[in-house]
Order: C-alpha cells, then structure tokens, then sequence
C-alpha cells in the first residue's frame, strides 16, 4: 500500500489508472477505523481493480461547538489495518492542502440537508458534501461505498452525485454492528462501560419499532412513541430526535405505506449517536 498525501500526486496516480483502463473504487473515512469501515473497505476491493481509502478528518463538517479538537485519531493502526485488508492507496491529505487560505467554494444540496440531523448541525452536511466533492474530484474514482448507517448522509450524496452529473456509482453498504446490536462508530470510543450499555438502547429501539410495524401498526406517531419511551427508560441516553420518513426524500411521514426508514440521534456522555433502520409497510 502507498499513502499519498499531496493532492497532485493522487491526481496524477488517478489519472494513470484511468489511462490504463482501470475501475478505481473508493471508500472515503475520517479513520479510528473498525470492523464497519473495514467491511466497506472488503466490499470496495471487489468493486474496483484498485482501492484507494482516504482518512480526513474534515474540519468544515464540524461545529464550533462538536468534538473536531477531540475526535479520536490513530493513524499508524488504521495504516496496517488499510494494507492488510488490500488497499492500494491511502489517501491522506492536510487540511492545509485541502482548505488552503482564500478558499471560498461550497456544495450544498438543498432541503436534504436540513432535516433530521441537519436541523441539529447547521452547516455539517454542507461540509460533508464540500468535502467529498472535492475527494471525487482529486480521487476520480469510479464507485464510491458509503455506509448506509449515515443515512441522510447516503441519500445527500446520491443526488448530490446524480444533480451534478459526477458519473460515480455509490454504494450504500448496510450498518455494521456489535454482537450485541450496538451500530459501529468511532465515536463509540466516547463511551465508558457505563455508557456503552446506555447505548444499547438506541438498536433495541429499533426493533421495538420493527415488530411493532411486523404486527401491523402503520402509524408513525405510535412507533415514534414506542422508540421515545425506550429511550427515556436509560437515565443515560437523551433523545435528540426520533422521524419516520420517506427513504428518497426524507420528509416525515405520517403513515407507514411503503418503505420508511426510521431514523433517530441520542446524546450518550459525550457522544452523539445515531442508528436507522428500514421499516417495511408493504407486507410479501
Ligand atoms: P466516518 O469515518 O465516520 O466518516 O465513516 C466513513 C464511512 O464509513 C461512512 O460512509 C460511514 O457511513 C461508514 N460507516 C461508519 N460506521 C459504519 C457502520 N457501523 N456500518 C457501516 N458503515 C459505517
């Protein structure tokens, strides 16, 4: 595996691979890696004759106030981890190379990016999508793969993709989890044994949600309810915001027809979590 940190120099390799009639996938990360990036990471090496992985932890995604200072690094592991799972390239670029002084351009994909968590992070998927237009246009890859545990930041990035013509398949991969259904995040390193177990309460929500829509609710109030309350039984876990909505658009919805996903963020210590789970309304 090479790690390459100038912008120009991942240009030129991409450019060469493309020359040679090569198929260059892609799985963008801000590192602290675990099983979850690296089951993308598996999953783009067969997509792609080559693998390029990024690690950038992208200041313009964070608020003033959120954890860009504490967010947890390691780059010597997630660099032996990334060449043992068969990366090509390790793409790891400075912010100063990425947001050098007098940068002034950003991508924002409209109402998408203002509901659910967007409502709570002002300017964060307007980071996100920044970022990664930029990481398209130095990486030029192919396929990108996404987890689907980021949902909104899923769907963002597959308009953002089709209203901008980049010709980039994504791929949404589906939430990797714990054994005990916790949803794997790098942020999960915030949580103390104490905590970790407040956690839990996020993924049993979910399957309270599940089975009740199995035994036939459809009204997304009642399942909103039902998530509320198993949350409000951790002392340690806060709802930030449970929604049910359509899984293109992301508007709520008020019924349960066809598919919905439902989505919630909880604040755990000092973690803010989220987790999702597609709720099919269609029975067969
Ligand atoms: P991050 O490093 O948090 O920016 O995540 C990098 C990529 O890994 C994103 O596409 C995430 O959606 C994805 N990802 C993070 N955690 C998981 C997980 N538990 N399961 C599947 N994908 C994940």
């Amino acid at each position: 595996m090479r790690v390459i940190a100038r912008i120009k120099e991942m240009q030129e390799w991409s450019e060469r691979e493309r020359c040679a009639g090569k198929r260059i996938a892609f799985v963008p990360t801000m590192g602290f890696l675990h099983d979850g990036h690296l089951e993308l990471v598996r999953d783009g090496r067969k997509r792609g004759d080559r693998l390029v992985v990024s690690i950038f932890v992208n200041p313009t995604q964070f608020g003033p106030q959120e954890d860009f200072a504490a967010y947890p690094r390691d780059f010597e592991r997630d660099r032996k981890l990334l060449d043992q799972a068969g990366t090509d390239i390790l793409f790891y670029p400075a912010s100063s190379e990425m947001y050098p002084d007098g940068y002034r351009t950003y991508v924002e994909v409209e109402k998408l990016s203002h509901f659910l968590c967007g409502a709570f992070r002002p300017g964060h998927f307007r980071g996100v999508t920044t970022v990664l237009v930029k990481l398209f246009s130095i990486v030029r890859p192919h396929v990108v793969v996404l987890g689907a545990k980021d949902y909104q930041q899923l769907r963002i990035v597959c308009r953002m993709v089709e209203d901008l013509n980049l010709a980039i398949e994504v791929v949404g991969y589906p939430t990797v989890r714990e054994e005990d259904g916790l949803a794997m995040s790098s942020r999960n390193a915030y949580l103390n044994q104490e905590e970790r177990r407040a956690a839990l309460s996020l993924s049993r929500s979910l399957k309270k949600a599940e089975s009740l829509v199995l035994e036939g609710e459809r009204e997304s109030r009642r399942i909103v309810e039902a998530v509320r309350s198993e949350i409000d039984k951790e002392p340690l876990a806060r709802l930030e915001y449970v929604q049910v909505c359509n899984p293109e658009s992301l508007e709520e919805v008020e019924r349960i027809d066809g598919n919905a996903v439902l989505a919630l963020a909880v604040r755990v210590g000092r973690a803010r979590l989220i987790d999702n789970t597609l709720l099919k309304g269609r029975r067969g």
